[in-house]
């Protein structure tokens, strides 16, 4: 039975949704703090749920006696199960994301012969994040420098065509359907806002069906980015990504680590701010600021990155009646 992608949805809402973003849990560790995210969040009907995907890094293992061993791990592995179970647990549309970062081409291949056979058909098709210990994005031997690369895989694989194989007949009813990453403020790697638009502008030919916003505080920001798209052509739905900021570490973090800037009246009311119940509550009152303004904009979706934790995504919700 074919239901319809999140692309679809997207691009059909009459109204503003709700979604949300969870991370799988830190290697070794157990589902069930997922599910508790999830769980809390289920009242408000998300129209999808979205799991990350990260890279292999290296780490050094204490080793007991004085000396340290450099070891590759996966510190959040699991994206496609996960993704799965919450599927299977929740049915709500999931769509996990697939990175270049850390693949070869033939490991995305084996991801996406999994998730076919699943029948989990959305995707969130990204580069991913460099590796730490680099200062810059270094592509695994085998794998892909682009997420537009990335995409035109997924378009060879919708095609029943294999990298590292004849042919597959997984895709022939319902092939795997995609949204991409976009950047308000600019990706920190782009040469200028025009180039990172025409490197958007390629996802969304190859076939993107709609994009995912890096977190801003700034509505105008996010404003005169759908602006830019569809001057640039760009037509798909724009979906906001929207993190609520909790502690006083935020502050300083999330502009550095994403390359955003806070406005004026958002960083004058932290510099009030001393303890994380503080930066909390103004966290929360800005984030309800943004989501009423964005939903009287007619959004397609209020998308939260709930870095696995709910209870303020909980507490927006039910301040902005989603
Ligand atoms: P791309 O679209 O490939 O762009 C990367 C850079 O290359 C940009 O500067 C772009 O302008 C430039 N570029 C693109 N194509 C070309 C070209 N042909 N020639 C020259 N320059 C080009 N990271 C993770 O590791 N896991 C996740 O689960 C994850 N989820 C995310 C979800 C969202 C909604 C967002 C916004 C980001 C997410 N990220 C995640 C982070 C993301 O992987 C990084 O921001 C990464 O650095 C860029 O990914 P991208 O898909 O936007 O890359």
């Amino acid at each position: 039975m074919n239901i319809m992608s999140v692309a679809a949805l997207l691009q059909n809402t009459r109204q503003t949704l709700f979604s949300f973003e969870v991370l799988p849990p830190v290697r070794g560790r157990g589902i069930d703090p997922v599910f508790k995210t999830i769980d809390r969040l289920m009242p408000f009907h998300p129209a999808f749920v979205e799991v990350t995907s990260h890279r292999s890094d290296f780490v050094y293992k204490d080793m007991g006696n004085g000396q340290f061993k450099r070891v590759e791990e996966r510190v959040r592995p699991g994206t496609v199960p996960i993704a799965y179970a919450i599927k299977q647990r929740y049915n709500v549309p999931v769509v996990p994301h697939i990175i270049c970062s850390g693949y070869t081409q033939q490991e995305t291949e084996n991801e996406l012969l999994d998730l076919a056979m699943l029948d989990v058909r959305d995707l969130l098709v990204l580069r991913g994040d460099k590796a730490k210990q680099d200062s810059r994005f270094i592509p695994k031997e085998g794998g892909l420098t682009y997420a537009s690369q990335l995409c035109e895989q997924v378009n060879a694989f919708n095609q029943g065509q294999l990298l590292f194989g004849d042919s597959h007949e997984l895709c022939q009813e319902s092939p795997f359907s995609y949204g991409v990453a976009g950047y308000p403020e600019k990706h920190e790697e782009a040469m200028s806002q025009s180039a990172d638009m025409r490197a958007l502008k390629r996802k969304v030919d190859l076939g993107a069906g709609y994009i995912v916003t890096q977190m801003f505080f700034d509505n105008a920001r996010y404003f005169d980015f759908v602006r830019r798209c569809r001057e640039a052509g760009i037509h798909v739905p724009i979906v906001p990504g929207l993190k609520p900021l909790s502690t006083l570490n935020h502050c300083t973090m999330l502009p550095r680590t994403f390359h955003i800037d806070f406005p004026d009246e958002l960083v004058q009311q932290l510099e009030r701010c001393s303890t994380n119940d503080d930066v909390r509550s103004v966290g929360i009152e800005w984030c309800v600021r943004q989501c009423k303004e964005l939903r009287d904009h007619d959004v397609p979706s209020l998308h939260f990155y709930t870095m696995n934790a709910a209870q303020m995504i909980e507490e927006i919700c039910n301040a902005v009646n989603i």
